[in-house]
């Protein structure tokens, strides 16, 4: 193997999984290259403020969590590769990782690549992403103070979304396809008490409107056929993840939400491959549960290659 390129694992994706994989590996000696399109971190970059990651006692904001996690794994000789996958090769040995940079080589592979925003699929959506289509209040929502907003969705994400805007924004709409929201008590309540969120159930949204910038949305009520125009600077698209596991799904054995099965031990179901964080199938997708996935899956890269 030409050692530039060849490693004795390579991790796909650099959140909170992929990082801890890879500060476990490389403190255990293995030659560790994790491959990253966008910045460490993942999901939680998109968060201002993490207030449920011990050791934090003020909080911490995702990108500095990120940012330390790569530099924590980096300290070890864990490599970072900036780049896009293009396509994989698992059942292989070695396995055979392809990306816009360059092609790499791994004796184990652990794919980290976690679980991305759902879109609506709806026409103009993808255009109008940071023209006032957006789908992270917290990242994005301080561009719309004293502005009219809606959040669409009704899981505990939308919830928090909507508080958030609430507090920010003249008015938030929330538009959820439903009649009872799939948030919380808690949450729900708290969303009662917000004056300025404007309730849209049994909704569903049927169009943008939109000049340069978002100028309003379609929603039509599922109950009585009515659709209705409601002038908006933003909208906030919250319906839960999908699991980013496309490049897979033909080597991996997966759900039928698409998350890649894989128990406990994050084995998959190819030797030596393994699967870590929010992309796994699994009941409770939290940064400390990403981090335990990462840390086990090293274990078992590390217990593989020696048992090779
Ligand atoms: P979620 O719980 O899966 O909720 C997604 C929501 O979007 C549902 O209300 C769903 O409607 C709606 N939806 C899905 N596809 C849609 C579509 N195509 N068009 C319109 N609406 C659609 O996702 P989430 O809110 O992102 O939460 C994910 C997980 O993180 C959950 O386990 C949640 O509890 C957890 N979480 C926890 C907190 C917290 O602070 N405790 C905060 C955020 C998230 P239906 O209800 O009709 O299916």
């Amino acid at each position: 193997m030409d050692r530039s390129t060849s490693y004795d694992l390579i991790v796909l994706g650099g959140g909170p999984a992929g990082y801890t994989a890879a500060l476990y590996a490389a403190r255990a000696g293995l030659s560790v290259l994790v491959i990253e399109q966008f910045s460490a971190g993942g999901q939680m970059t998109q968060t201002a403020m993490i207030e449920n990651y011990p050791g934090f006692d003020e909080g911490v904001d995702g990108y500095s969590l990120g940012e330390k996690m790569q530099k924590g794994a980096e300290r070890f000789g864990a490599k970072t590769l900036r780049a896009q996958i293009l396509s994989v090769q698992l059942a292989c040995d070695p396995k055979v990782i392809r990306t816009d940079e360059g092609e790499y080589l791994a004796k184990t592979v652990i794919v980290a690549t976690g679980a991305g925003h759902r879109h609506l699929g709806l026409l103009h959506e993808e255009e109008l992403v940071g023209k006032g289509v957006g789908y992270c209040a917290a990242c994005d929502g301080m561009f719309y103070r004293g502005k009219r907003v809606a959040v669409v969705g009704g899981g505990n994400s939308a919830a928090a979304d909507a508080l958030l805007l609430s507090r920010i924004c003249d008015t938030v709409y929330l538009i959820h396809r439903r009649d009872t929201l799939r948030a919380g008590k808690t949450e729900r309540e708290a969303l009662k008490k917000a004056d300025n969120i404007v309730w849209k159930l049994n909704s569903t949204v049927e169009a943008f409107q939109f000049e340069e910038q978002l100028t309003g949305i379609t929603i039509k009520n599922k109950d009585t056929g009515d659709t209705e125009t409601l002038s908006l600077d933003g909208v906030f698209i919250s319906i839960g993840r999908e699991p980013q596991t496309k490049l897979f799904q033909d080597q991996l054995a997966l759900s039928e939400e698409g998350y890649i099965l894989a128990g406990e031990d994050t084995k998959t179901n190819l030797p030596g491959v393994f699967s870590a964080g929010d992309v796994r199938e699994k009941p409770f997708r939290q940064i400390v549960t990403a981090v335990s996935d990462g840390a086990v899956a090293a274990y078992y890269a590390e217990q593989y290659l020696t048992e090779e």
